[in-house]
């Protein structure tokens, strides 16, 4: 990355006058399991991945933020102390409403923004946007740690990936939950980060993919998936329906032992969304204390798992992203399944590392064969969270 975060300094030198005062990275993320538990209170178990955004930030003596990516050159600038009436009017839009929103949101958790220094940011990424890989999560989480060193904040990670989701909540306007941000925040070497969406509680747990010589595949079948569309908000309110028919307020509250019951309650479609929510929960458990006891060997048929209940009981599936699933075990992988909110994106297996290229070349076939469009696959590396790559 040094390479990188010199070109990145030396833009900002181009673009400024003065070094920055620092490089900042933060990655994008892989869910491994833990599939629509987020907005249910339950668990998930993402990890960071070798795919970054860099932040180039330099102090200014203005008050003023002024943000340019490699997306556009074009400068974007407010006082900071003009945020927050720049937001309620509307006037933060489009890729600049991440770092932005970001600074905004650091003065909702207490920043006091009419005291700290203005700032130029350069931002440059290898996350591939808009592949489920969370080049949001990482725009906002390189920033957000770099402005928290800057402005001396004392913020810690956990606030700061509360920072990150307000941010695109409030001022980007996408509803999303917090395990992005943990992910890119909390990540480390060869771990996922296990989170518990309630508490918010984030444990990092060591995967062991170097040691058992296994590799995670990303299969990105490019058919575009959009969470403004119909079928997640229709999933969302199934799961509310079916918490509320049984007498709470999240299906977190529920377990497998009252599956039971929950059929002779709901009709059969909600049945079956209640159904993957409460034993996918169950599997982000099992998958923890497998990886704990036995290691990433023996992850596989939870991961199988996982995916049949997306396509069975949450229905949120597509025919690529089942081929994928299917090709890859047919080909040796571990295990594999969808990853993401579904109706597209990627799927994910899990394949010794000398299996890799051989499920590349064979899901690449099978969708060929099928008519599909050719897949996008590579390997993702679990790696460390948000960091300072460079003082200069
Ligand atoms: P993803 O699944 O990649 O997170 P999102 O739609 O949530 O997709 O976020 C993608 C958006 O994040 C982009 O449309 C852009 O506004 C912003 N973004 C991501 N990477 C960059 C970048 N390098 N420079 C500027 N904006 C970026
Ligand atoms: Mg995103």
């Amino acid at each position: 990355m040094s390479d990188t975060v010199q070109e990145l300094s030396e833009r900002f030198r181009e673009l400024t006058g003065r070094n920055p005062d620092g490089v900042w990275s933060a990655p994008g993320r892989v869910n491994l399991i833990g599939e629509h538990t987020d907005y249910n209170e339950g668990f998930v178990l993402p990890f960071a991945i070798d795919r970054r955004t860099r932040a180039a930030v330099g102090l200014r003596t203005d008050g003023v933020i002024r943000v340019t990516s490699t997306f556009d050159d074009t400068p974007v600038e407010f006082h900071l102390s003009a945020l927050d009436g720049a937001r309620s009017e509307g006037q933060i839009a489009g890729w600049s409403a991440y770092p932005l929103g970001v600074a905004w949101a650091l003065g909702q958790h207490g920043a006091d923004l009419s005291a700290v220094a203005g700032v130029d940011i350069i931002i440059d990424s290898t996350v591939p946007v808009g592949a489920g890989l969370s080049s949001s999560a990482a725009i906002e989480s390189s920033v957000a740690l770099a402005l928290n060193d800057l402005w001396s904040l004392g913020f810690s990670r956990e606030k700061l990936a509360k920072v990150g989701q307000l941010a695109e909540n409030e001022v980007v306007g996408a509803p999303t939950g917090i395990m992005d941000q943990s992910a890119s925040l909390l990540g480390a070497t060869d771990s996922a980060v296990f989170l518990d969406c309630r508490s918010l509680d984030a444990t990092v747990v060591p995967l062991g993919l170097a040691q058992a010589e296994l590799s995670i595949l990303v299969m990105d079948t490019r058919v575009s998936h959009s969470h403004a569309t119909g079928g997640y908000a229709e999933r969302r309110a199934a799961c509310e329906a079916g918490a509320a028919a049984m007498g709470t307020s999240s299906l977190r509250d529920v377990s497998v032992s009252d599956l039971d019951r929950a059929q002779t309650l709901l009709d059969d479609v909600t049945f079956r969304r209640v159904r993957h929510v409460i034993t996918e929960n169950q599997r982000v458990l099992d998958t923890v204390r497998t990886l704990n006891e036995e290691g990433p060997l023996a992850i596989g048929a939870l991961l199988d798992a996982s995916h049949v209940s997306m396509r069975d009981d949450f229905e949120i599936s597509i025919p690529e992203l089942d081929l994928a699933v299917e090709t890859a075990r047919a080909n040796g992988a571990i295990g594999a399944r969808m990853t993401g909110g579904g109706f597209g994106g990627a799927a994910i297996a899990l394949i010794a590392h000398d299996q890799v290229s051989r499920v590349e070349v064979a899901v690449k076939q099978a969708f060929a064969a099928r008519g599909f469009t050719e897949p996008v696959t590579f390997t993702v590396t679990p790696s460390q969270g948000a960091e300072r790559n460079s003082a200069q």
